[in-house]
């Protein structure tokens, strides 16, 4: 007697049929198991996901085929997995079956069942270690207990501050979520290992998740995960999970985290790892963007950390220097409405004071200076007494744009609706969103004229300056400066970016010119002097969170400076700007994040902007713009027969701000709501609808669409 099962299945994209298929199987199948199935004429990987008790009902349930295998030595994947993945595709509008197979390791796919066996072969268990027992009995592998091989304290640990003494306190006396608001260098890490440490020792078998933005970025904080736990709970304990990984190293470390490894360190992805025993969950670094997902299912790691944590009981723990406004928002006094509970660590350990920050009014400047005089003088004393400078400029390339004098001829991409940037170290001209590459024209394509003008500023071209300013200048022992650009030109070789940053640390280098990679994550001990030469343009920004990310950047970047002890003068952070009254810049100077918040908070309230409205956008890619608005327009005209669409606003179709890119039309439409459960509502009812606004005449030409819910960037 077969019985009916219910399978997750990844299934083409938009096939309109989401949702478990029905299979039949001879013997019991647990949800979760992993199996093959066959779809059409080939077999593929599917999830168990419970019994189909409704197909035996039905008339056709003699032509439910039978599944091919089900995979050996898989422990099932569990239920408060499946329910993560079950409410992320909904809450997501994606189908279960992209959810889940996209969760699962690349290298279980398009397997056989004997490689799939293979794959996933459970270790044969070490022979024990020689110890010296009565020999022929055979010995039993023994159980580790490292907690007790190493007992706390054994290591040198540092002495806690108050500060972090007082937050480990409420982090252990509450269930959360916490939102540590911390400085940079207040020593959220040592909070992070403490609660980590607390928990191994409390529950032998128990997991903890941290999450970091991107891992190749955070080195140092693999290393001292590895440090502290390494010998108290062995080498294998530890295990990362990011992008970076081959195939067959992330299945590795996946399966570690199915079997039980204690520490988890991972990107976004991360948080779909499963993680049986999990009990505690930190997001570092929460406000950044890379937590959201910007393609496929545009997924919010850490709204879904908070989710996972309820579902698991796990303590979540997200930690900034300057949390996302929604965070923020949500840890407002609980008397207020707020969900976490805010802990703060306003102090450094170590150094004395913040950096200070100097905003320099460039309408006081020669037009088109690079670095203003007084920043110029600075960095010279800095480099002049051995120390470095950070100077900072989000514009990768040597020029945005190449100009022709005679006839305005603009180095235009052929195939988007932006410019080629002027690459001047293999003298090329680069499209930063298709990648077409072609070398410098040497003529104008147009007229033939031979002075075609560099316009605007890069990295590039900004280190070139830099080093024209400073060819005087000598380093304490009388060599000249050196100077390192770091952006994602200068790295793209594997490695690159290490070797850079070993270098800054080693103190080969005296002034590093980056973009905001080099703002995030990184530890300079000599650094003293951090500055950003160009920051205007997101004050003014259409994006309504163009402010809240500008503001990170520039105490992030600030507070990479002098960590390591207060130096001679202090570290200083240098802002040039046209608007030094502006009210993000004398918050920042006054290191008061909290007094920003507030004032984005009450633009954004007046404004009905996240976090005070729920928003998802519905993105459209066509052949021509027309059809990208058509079918938006026509996807909002069903809506409105929705029960919930008297709750949403439905903003008019608009183009994307880089409209098209290689070759392919951008479009699309906001969708706004109080309330969250009736956008959700709306979202799923919309679903159909979709399909049928895909199917109209004027939809000719689309090409594909997506929602995304709580978009980042609009
Ligand atoms: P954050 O993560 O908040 O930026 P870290 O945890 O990296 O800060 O701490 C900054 C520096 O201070 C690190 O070098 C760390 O080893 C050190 N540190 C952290 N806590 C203590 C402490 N209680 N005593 C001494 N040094 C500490
Ligand atoms: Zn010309
Ligand atoms: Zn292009």
């Amino acid at each position: 007697m077969s019985e009916f099962y219910q399978v997750v299945v990844q299934l083409p994209a938009h096939g309109g049929v989401s949702g478990p298929l029905s299979y039949r199987s001879e013997l019991p199948l647990s949800p979760g198991a992993l199996v093959l199935v066959p779809l059409g004429a080939r077999l593929t990987l599917g999830v168990v996901w419970g019994r189909d008790t409704d197909a035996a009902m039905t008339d056709t349930s003699e032509r439910i085929r039978p599944v091919s295998h089900q995979v050996q030595d898989f422990e099932p994947l569990g239920d408060a997995w499946r329910q993560l993945l079950q409410f992320a595709a909904g809450y997501y509008q994606r189908s279960v079956g992209e959810m889940v197979i996209g969760a699962l390791p690349a290298a279980l796919r398009h397997r056989d069942a004997a490689q799939l066996d293979r794959a996933l072969r459970l270790p044969r268990p070490k022979p024990p270690r020689s110890r010296r027992t009565s020999r022929g009995v055979p010995a039993e592998p023994a159980p580790p207990d490292p907690v007790l091989a190493a007992p706390a304290g054994s290591t040198e640990l540092p002495v806690l501050s108050d500060e972090q003494a007082t937050v480990l306190s409420a982090i252990h006396a509450q269930p959360g979520p916490f939102l540590l608001f911390g400085s940079t260098g207040s020593g959220k890490t040592e909070v992070y290992l403490r609660c980590i440490q607390r928990l191994m020792e409390q529950d032998r078998t128990s997991q903890a998740l941290i999450m970091v933005p991107e891992i190749n970025l955070t080195p140092q904080l693999e290393g001292r995960i590895r440090a502290r736990f390494e010998p108290l709970l062995g080498p294998e304990a530890v295990v990362c999970l990011h992008s970076g990984l081959t195939p067959p190293q992330r299945l590795k470390s996946w399966l570690a985290a199915h079997r039980g490894a204690r520490i988890v360190l991972g990107t976004r992805m991360a948080v779909f790892a499963s993680l049986p025993a999990l009990r505690l969950i930190v997001v570092d670094e929460e406000h950044d963007p890379s937590y959201k997902q910007q393609e496929g299912a545009r997924h919010s790691a850490r709204d879904l950390a908070i989710y996972r944590g309820r579902l698991q009981g796990a303590k979540v723990l997200l930690a900034s220097a300057t949390p996302s406004l929604e965070s923020w928002y949500h840890s407002r006094p609980a008397v207020e409405g707020g969900r976490y509970l805010r802990l703060a660590m306003p102090g450094r350990i170590g150094a004395a004071a913040p950096p200070r920050v100097l905003l320099v009014d460039m309408k006081r400047h020669p037009k088109g200076a690079v670095l203003a005089q007084p920043l110029l003088a600075a960095i010279g004393e800095r480099i002049a007494r051995g120390e470095q400078c950070l100077v900072l400029l989000n514009r990768r390339g040597y020029a945005p744009v190449l100009q022709c004098t005679e006839c305005g001829w603009k180095s235009e991409c052929p195939h988007c609706s932006a410019y080629r940037v002027f690459h001047k170290i293999d003298r090329s001209l680069r499209c930063h969103h298709c990648s077409l590459t072609s070398a410098v024209p040497r003529h104008c394509p147009t007229c033939g004229n031979p002075d075609i003008h560099a316009v605007g500023r890069g990295t590039e071209r900004l280190e070139e300056q830099i080093a024209e300013q400073l060819q005087g200048l000598r380093r304490p022992d009388g060599g000249p400066v050196r100077i390192m650009r770091i952006d994602a030109d200068s790295t793209r070789l594997r490695g690159a970016l290490e070797s850079s940053l070993a270098s800054v640390h080693e103190g080969e280098v005296d002034l590093v010119v980056g973009t905001q990679m080099v703002a995030k994550g990184h530890d300079f001990r000599r650094v003293t002097l951090v500055a950003a030469v160009n920051p205007d343009n997101a004050l003014f920004s259409s994006d309504f969170r163009a402010p809240e990310r500008l503001f990170a950047l520039l105490l992030q970047a600030a507070g990479r400076a002098g960590r390591d002890a207060a130096q001679q003068g202090g570290s200083e952070m240098w802002v040039q700007t046209f608007h030094p009254r502006h009210p993000l810049f004398l918050a920042l100077r006054a290191n008061d994040y909290p007094a920003f918040a507030a004032q984005q908070l009450k633009e954004r309230e007046q404004a009905g902007l996240p976090p005070f409205s729920h928003q998802a956008l519905l993105r459209a890619e066509a052949r021509s713009q027309e059809s990208a608005q058509a079918f938006l327009a026509r996807a909002g005209a069903l809506a409105v027969a929705l029960p919930d669409a008297g709750q949403i606003s439905v903003y008019p179709p608009i183009p994307l701000s880089v409209q098209r890119v290689a070759g392919v039309e951008r479009a699309h439409m906001l969708l706004e709501s109080q309330s969250r459960a009736a956008l959700q509502r709306f979202l799923t009812q919309w679903q159909p609808l979709l399909h049928q606004a895909r199917q109209d005449p004027a939809s000719r030409g689309l090409i594909r669409w997506a929602v995304d819910v709580d978009p980042l960037a609009i």
